[in-house]
């Protein structure tokens, strides 16, 4: 077997997720960051997320309405 050939292990690496939840996960990094987790997934907690969070539905028919007045010329 070659020797040195193998990433350090950490059998209880630090997973921190957006929403506040911790983990210990073994994992070849020490310390990880994600956005999205078991706790906080849509899946598992059964909550829709809002997507129209900055007013996409308002600038679509916006301009929706924009281009059915080039039309009408
Ligand atoms: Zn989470």
């Amino acid at each position: 077997m070659k020797k040195d050939i193998h990433p350090k292990f950490f059998p209880k690496a630090e997973t921190t997720c957006a929403c506040g939840a911790k983990y210990n996960i073994g994992s070849t990094k020490e310390v990880i960051n994600v956005e999205i987790c078991a706790v906080c997934h849509p899946f598992y907690t059964g909550n829709d997320k809002v997507l129209d969070t900055a007013g996409r539905v308002e600038k679509f028919k916006a301009r929706k309405e924009a281009g059915s007045k080039k039309k009408a010329k």
